[in-house]
């Protein structure tokens, strides 16, 4: 008997049926879910504005579990979205309507500790700080510390090469890792990276990085842990000027000083944060500078004496040096609480991820400033000021289009400004649905063939993560003649809330 298929909704329908129905003999009951009720949760990640319902979600416990889904879901053609935490700001983890949602939130082993080779071997489900916490008994600490790091994962940190405050001295996640276990979406198990340096052949391990769950399903990380300094201390330096604190943390680094940590604050973040964790921040400041040295007693008294020096010579008006351990992370809190203070003051935000030349911060600021009288709408500025990657939280009401339209334009606008500028559209956050359009803007065609290529080879059906971080040709050539017009290019198969 033919089945007449009547309606999308219906071809859905079916599409799911088979797919349950081919996953159920390899799942443990509680490890399959398909009702609404049980798939709402991961209908979006930390995007939130983007909303897809998939058809089904799996949550494997083993890599033999995992092997198998992705086998299903080759040999049906179905495309599969992989899952850490879904606390990614760019819709990496955004379901496909025909898609499964694979969650590696199960995977939460640390498999292994050696403090004297300095690593780790983690499972991807275990959370960013969990790693440290479990070393800290071996005076040892995981450096990268994205500000979601109570909650995402190191499997997601890994296919979005995050960064966080302290990634100016110590690095990006790819700088951090040393190897990678993943599985094809043939089913085959690949390892990418080595526990000793230069090995031969082609590199794929940073392909893999920041590859946003297109090229492989990370089971395994060997991360590289450091040594807990024996002391840290934050100055916290406000200006009366934007510029003055931009150009001062050019002039930091300019005299040869890397920080830990070196933070930028605008006006309208200071007082949302301030309101929020009164973390001591100076309210009349136009910007402060969070600068923090690390090291020996000695090599944290004189890198802060040279950093307040460059900090006066650029204008401080106000400069405060944490004195215990408290203090620092109460100057700290404010910034790493940037986002939910933002949360606070208005109905929603939309966080923008880019990077500049530090050079040109304050260039920046004054365009961000244009902006928000060009778009009506409100921006606040948050950097990780040392490397350039900047996160303006652009606020509006989601429940008004015409407003969420003009954030998008705006956010859009914010992003090519960086690359005229000489920098990229993302710093941390990944490209994933959001920034799609704006590739079309940092890569010509040439360079998304490439990509298109390399994507090929690991996954040539398409079918993991498609529609994210890459866009077609023929999408950026429609993106081309919208922005003639004017105009606003959806994403592809997304509602909106
Ligand atoms: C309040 C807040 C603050 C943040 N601060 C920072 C910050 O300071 N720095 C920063 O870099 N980011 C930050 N982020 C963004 C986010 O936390 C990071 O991108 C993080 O790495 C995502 O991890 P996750 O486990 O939540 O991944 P998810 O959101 O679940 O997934 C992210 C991407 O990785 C892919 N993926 C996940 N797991 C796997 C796997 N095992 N195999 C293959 N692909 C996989 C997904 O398909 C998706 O494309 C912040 C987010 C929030 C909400």
């Amino acid at each position: 008997m033919t089945t007449t298929i009547d309606s999308p909704e219906q071809a859905i329908l079916i599409r799911q049926e088979e797919l349950v129905k081919a996953l159920k003999p390899l799942l443990p009951a509680h490890a399959l879910l398909w009702e609404p009720e049980d798939t709402i949760p991961y209908e979006c990640d930390g995007l939130a504005a983007y909303r897809q319902m998939p058809l089904a979600v799996a949550l494997p416990e083993t890599e033999a579990q995992a092997i198998a889904v992705i086998k299903v879901c080759q040999r049906l053609e179905i495309p599969i979205v992989p899952r850490g935490a879904g606390t990614g700001l760019s819709g990496g983890a955004t379901p496909i309507a025909q898609g499964l949602v694979l969650s590696l939130a199960k995977f939460k082993k640390i498999v292994k500790v050696d403090p004297i080779a300095r690593i780790a071997v983690v499972q991807p489900g275990v959370r960013n700080l969990a790693i440290s916490e479990a070393v800290a008994q071996h005076g040892l600490y995981y450096a990268p510390d994205p500000s979601s790091q109570i909650a995402c994962s190191i499997g997601g940190n890994v296919s979005e090469n995050s960064g966080g405050v302290h990634c100016l001295k110590y690095g990006l996640t790819l700088h951090n890792i040393l190897k990678v276990r993943a599985i094809l979406m043939n089913g085959e198990v690949v390892e990418f990276g080595s526990l000793a340096p230069d090995a031969p052949g082609l590199d794929l391990l940073p392909i893999v990085v920041g590859s946003e769950g297109m090229l492989a399903v990370i089971t395994e990380v060997t991360v590289k842990l450091v040594p807990k300094p024996q002391l840290a201390q934050v100055i916290m330096a406000s200006f009366n000027d934007v510029s003055k604190g931009g150009n001062a943390v050019a002039a930091i680094i300019a005299a040869g000083i890397i920080p830990a940590g070196l933070e930028m604050m605008d006006k309208a973040a200071i007082r949302a944060v301030e309101e929020f964790v009164h973390a001591g921040y100076d309210t009349d400041a136009e910007s402060i500078l969070l600068c923090e040295s690390d090291g020996t007693p000695e090599e944290v008294a004189e890198e802060i004496e040279r950093m307040t020096q460059v900090l006066n010579q650029c204008g401080a008006i106000r400069i405060q040096v944490s004195q215990s351990e408290s203090e620092r992370l109460k100057f700290w809190s404010g910034r790493k609480n940037a986002f939910p203070a933002a949360g606070r003051i208005s109905p929603d935000y939309y966080c923008m991820d880019g990077t500049i030349p530090r050079q040109h911060i304050a260039t920046l600021l004054k365009r961000i400033q244009e902006m928000e009288a060009k778009y009506q709408l409100r921006c606040m500025n948050v950097f990780h000021a040392g490397d350039g990657n900047m996160h303006p939280l652009i606020l509006f009401n989601g429940s008004d289009e015409d407003e969420w339209h003009r954030a998008e334009e705006f956010g859009s606008d914010i992003l090519e400004t960086c690359v005229e500028l000489g920098g990229t559209i993302t710093g941390e956050h990944g490209v994933g649905i959001e920034k799609i359009n704006s590739m079309c803007v940092q890569f010509g065609d040439l360079e998304r063939e490439l990509f298109w290529g390399i994507k090929a080879a690991f996954d040539p059906k398409k079918l993991l993560n498609p529609d994210k971080a890459i866009p077609t040709l023929n999408r950026c050539a429609e993106y081309g003649r919208m922005k003639i017009k004017g105009g606003v290019l959806p994403h592809p198969e997304l509602e909106r809330f």
